[in-house]
């Protein structure tokens, strides 16, 4: 496999060169955000609105952002080019940077570490976008912030290895009964009057950039979205099932804790909006 060109810091050096600090807050506290953005024909999905999330999650943690979106824009941009990406993701990391020891509080003066890398993705094409996704229910450990998209996804990952155990796709995270969001993507249902329902914005889940463009696009379809929670048992007796995110769009979800949803097989309106979201995003993207 040829050895990726990844961005360290202003440099874009070979990954196996690409070195941060020991001391980096990012690496001793997972004090960081970050932000994937899809790629599809070489062009960046829904970027704008990614860079404001993550401006938007650094000053929730008083991380400043050294770069401006147009430079930002330039590095995802050489990137993409250097490493000849057409589809798949470019990934973001922002941390508060070291302070040349450990400490709790955030040093005065730490110049902030950015660090980016492509993944190469089929993304239209993947099976699970086509097939569906098998889930199951996980409690939602997780912290209270949830609306900072933040680099500490230990328990996303704890939830992603419980269900890789008990043999499925992914986790779908419940808190008192209601279903929060997925593991790494943001949770959906359509109900049996066609109305679509995802959980309103809060801290308990993140602003989910795919969620926001499916939310407009449903709308254009005449489907009426409402934003509320919605319980294990509702999405289980639901028409349809879905989850949204960068990497994965519109992805149906077939099977919940072990029950069938729409029999077990991707619905008509999941499929409709997938393909709608990738037109869309084809069109739009820089
Ligand atoms: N929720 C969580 C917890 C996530 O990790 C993600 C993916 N980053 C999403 C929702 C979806 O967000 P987006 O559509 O911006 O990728």
């Amino acid at each position: 496999m040829t050895q990726r060109t990844v961005f360290v810091n202003g440099d874009y050096v070979d990954e196996r060169e690409a070195c941060i600090s020991v001391f980096d807050r990012g690496f001793l506290f997972a004090d960081g955000v970050y932000e994937v953005c899809s790629v599809l024909d070489g062009r960046l999905v829904d970027f704008e609105a990614h860079m404001r999330r993550l401006r938007r999650s650094a000053s929730e943690l008083d991380i400043v952002v050294p770069w401006d979106d147009p430079s930002l824009l330039e590095i995802h941009r050489e990137l993409l080019r250097r490493n000849a990406l057409e589809e798949g993701m470019v990934y973001l990391q922002l941390t508060r940077g070291s302070s040349g020891d450990r400490d709790f509080h955030y040093p005065e003066m730490a110049t902030p570490t950015l660090v980016l890398f492509t993944q190469a993705k089929a993304l239209v094409d993947a099976a699970s976008g086509h097939r569906g996704i098998r889930v199951v229910t996980q409690p939602d450990w997780r912290w209270a912030r949830r609306d900072i998209k933040t680099v500490q996804l230990l328990y996303p990952a704890m939830a992603k290895m419980a269900a890789r155990n008990a043999g499925v796709d992914d986790a779908w995270m419940v808190e008192e009964g209601f279903v929060t969001e997925g593991a790494s993507n943001n949770a959906w249902i359509l109900t049996a009057e066609g109305r679509l329902v995802t959980r309103e914005l809060s801290h308990d889940i993140l602003p989910g950039i795919t969620r926001a463009v499916v939310c407009e696009l449903a709308d254009a379809l005449g489907l009426v979205v409402e934003e509320r929670a919605f319980t294990v048992e509702e999405a289980q007796s639901a028409a349809e099932c879905f989850v949204t995110s960068a990497s994965s769009f519109v992805t149906p979800v077939i099977e919940l804790d072990g029950v069938a949803i729409a029999e077990g097989h991707p619905g008509e309106v999941v499929r409709r909006l997938r393909e709608r979201y990738i037109e869309e995003s084809r069109r739009r993207a820089l």
